[in-house]
């Protein structure tokens, strides 16, 4: 791959822009101790003599016997599915492994080599970034490197009011990123994000306060009240009855939007808590008043399944539902473009692409987004500054502590929906398993004996080279699974497929005519198969636990038993118990505060709750007073920005959108 391959593949227009991916965790690459027996699953991470080299191209396999010289140790290693290691391999020659044992191969699995003259192998720490397929570790590593050693350094500055930087004695801007992408040592690591993380949260805070400074400033006179026998009758004519909670929450948002304030309400849920329902009653009011509403989600299948959902809803009711998503074929497109712009849809149902340059909304008034924690404060942005005085509506299953809601929304009213619907009993039993472990097979052929469907959910699609570790790929899964129960019941989804594609799998795995699911979290948020009742998580510890729990809500919506396996081989005692954790609570918010509690004990790890890449190295549990200096410096900055010309430059940065600057100048 060249370099313009890689720019373009990480979405990056300049060397800053790669500068600015932070890492999402360190891996720590100390030698560990070896030892003569070692345990199931137990981590080797050191230097190796290689010899008895052999491999076998076909199956993919490399083995060799590694000589621990320090210890005074031997063990078999084995390579799988990373051919590309071969040429690094020659005998007597000495390389840094990183592994695990198997006690069923008898041999160490190894993950990773390195040569010894590694920088990360010397500093003992490796930087793991979140990268998209077809890009490996090292080839961004090598990117780095020559960035951190380039002529661009010289214009890498803080961001941050100089005022800021001195008061919190913020270390020089370039410095701290050679540190981040090349840490030396912990400490100084520690040191440098928090460069990073106060100028995350400065920009986080700034962007939240003027949005709330904003709504406050307008009302909304003009619109009609609410027809509530109209609503009630769009009620009555549901072919269930809503939960008290629904209707407790459906009129806290009703009188939202009735009031002249415009509306930033938060319903969260748990999985199942029937959600969906509650966001389309707020478009149905919204109709009433005479207004556009959308409806985001954020996947394909998502938008699809609550399009269908919708138009059974609202059966009998004069409104024009409409979808947009990527890949409907320019004339379907233009005319879904057209009916939005004219007034002639009332509600659409989308992804981000409803925020697409030539999207055109007409009287754009309520904004309802499902699973918001999927996506970022600028998309919110973006949605709001479709119309005027839109209403907005943020659903979520990953339950948020109230004084975290305050840190991460600015002010934002709650609803809660606690009650599940009676039809949906869930009972889920969830078990912490090792891939070995011959419950996976009884499991799924007792799940294929009565008709029911499975998932099973892997971190990633593919290995790449130099991955950061032992994560199972959906690839290899798949081929395994085929072998094991026959390629007709076997489907494998991913992203990169296309949407008529996606939906051929979608309808053969819910029809029951291919019942076993490979995929990645892809089928994390909001699918709905009734009848699905085992899911296989492999590599578990590589996703948070909300989203573990988020996963497992994908199954046993029927009321019928049902059983989630989490699958993890490794030895962290910390993801041990994180998982046991959630093998053993069912409670949504109990997880989800433990989640924050656990998140950035030793690692970084980001804080998806509030959109990916703005707060990657904020833990919002642990760097609260970091969250709490950013708030109070950013209400400084918007008060004085009329009369601090860095103050305004700051300002104008952060929000890049011309509608607020203007508004707030
Ligand atoms: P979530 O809150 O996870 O988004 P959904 O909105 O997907 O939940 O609802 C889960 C299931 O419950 C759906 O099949 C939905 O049709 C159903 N449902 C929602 N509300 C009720 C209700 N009051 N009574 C019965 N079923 C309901
Ligand atoms: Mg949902």
């Amino acid at each position: 791959m060249n370099r313009i391959e890689l720019f373009d593949k990480l979405n990056a227009s300049s060397e800053f822009d790669i500068l600015k991916r932070i890492p999402y965790r360190y891996e720590d690459l100390t030698p560990k101790k070896d030892e003569y027996s070692l345990l199931d699953n137990q981590r080797v991470c050191g230097c190796y003599e290689v010899s008895n080299l052999k491999s076998n191209l076909i199956k993919k396999i490399i083995r060799f016997e590694g000589y621990n010289k320090i210890d005074n140790i031997s063990h078999p290693f084995l390579i799988f599915n990373q051919i590309f290691y071969l040429s690094r391999l020659k005998n007597k020659k000495t390389v840094f492994i990183v592994g695990h044992f198997s006690k069923r191969s008898g041999a160490v699995i190894v993950s990773a080599i390195y040569e010894l003259s590694n920088r990360f192998v010397q500093n003992g720490l490796k930087p793991v970034y979140r990268l998209p397929a077809g890009v490996s570790q090292s080839a961004f590593c090598y990117e780095i490197n020559k960035i951190l050693n380039g002529e661009m350094m010289n214009y890498v500055s803080s961001p941050v009011p100089k005022l800021f930087v001195d008061k919190y004695h913020l270390i020089p801007e370039p410095e701290a990123y050679k540190i981040i992408h090349q840490p030396p040592n912990t400490k100084l690591l520690n040191y440098a994000l928090r460069n990073i993380k106060y100028e995350q949260a400065l920009a986080y805070c700034l962007k939240m306060e003027a949005t709330r400074r904003i709504r406050s400033l307008f009302k909304k006179n003009t619109r009609k009240p609410i027809d509530r026998n109209k609503l009630n009758s769009l009620v009555k004519s549901l072919s269930f009855k809503l939960t008290n909670d629904q209707i407790k929450a459906s009129k806290e948002i009703i009188n939202d939007m009735d009031s002249s304030e415009v509306m930033f309400r938060l319903l969260q849920g748990d999985v199942g808590t029937g959600k969906t329902a509650v966001g389309f009653i707020a478009l149905f009011a919204n109709f009433l008043r005479g207004g556009q509403g959308v409806f985001f989600a954020p996947t394909t299948a998502l938008v699809q399944q609550h399009y269908q959902n919708a138009i059974k809803f609202f059966k009998g009711f004069p409104l024009n539902i409409n979808f947009l998503i990527s890949g409907l074929s320019t004339k379907e497109r233009n005319r879904t473009l057209n009916d939005l712009a004219e007034g002639k849809t009332n509600i659409l149902i989308t992804t981000q692409s409803g925020l697409g340059k030539d999207v055109k909304y007409k009287n754009l008034s309520l904004v309802v987004i499902d699973e918001q924690q999927q996506f970022g404060v600028d998309q919110r942005m973006e949605m709001a500054s479709r119309g005027d005085c839109v209403d907005i509506l943020m659903m979520s299953a990953t339950p948020i502590p109230r004084t975290f809601n305050r840190i991460i929304f600015g002010d934002l009213d709650v609803s809660e929906l606690k009650e599940f619907p009676n039809s949906f009993k869930r009972n889920v039993e969830t078990k912490l398993i090792k891939s070995n472990d011959p419950i996976i097979d009884k499991a799924i052929k007792r799940a294929l004996e009565i008709k029911r469907q499975i998932f099973v959910v892997a971190p990633r699609i593919q290995n790449v080279e130099d991955d950061d570790s032992s994560r199972i790929s959906a690839n290899e899964i798949f081929e395994e699974y085929k072998n094991k129960y026959g390629e007709e019941k076997v489907q494998i989804l991913h992203g990169k497929l296309k949407k008529n594609e996606q939906e051929e799998i979608f309808s053969k795995f819910r029809s029951g005519e291919k019942p076993i699911l490979i995929s990645t979290s892809i089928i994390e948020v909001g699918v709905d198969v009734q009848d699905a009742c085992l899911m296989i998580i492999y590599s578990a510890n590589y996703f948070g636990l909300s989203a573990l729990h988020q996963l497992r809500g994908r199954i046993g919506r029927n009321g019928q038993g049902s059983l989630a396996l989490l699958v993890y081989d490794g030895d962290d005692e910390q993801a041990y118990k994180k998982l046991q954790f959630l093998a053993t609570h069912n409670d949504g918010y109990e997880i989800s505060q433990y989640d924050l509690d656990v998140r950035g004990a030793g690692t970084w790890a980001g804080t998806s709750q509030a959109g990916r890449d703005e707060l990657s190295t904020l833990n919002i549990a642990q760097d609260k007073e970091i969250f709490k200096a950013a708030i109070d410096d950013a209400k400084e900055i918007l008060d004085k920005s009329n009369s601090n010309l860095e103050f305004k430059e700051f300002r104008n940065r952060v929000l890049s959108n011309k509608k607020l600057e203007v508004i707030l100048a």
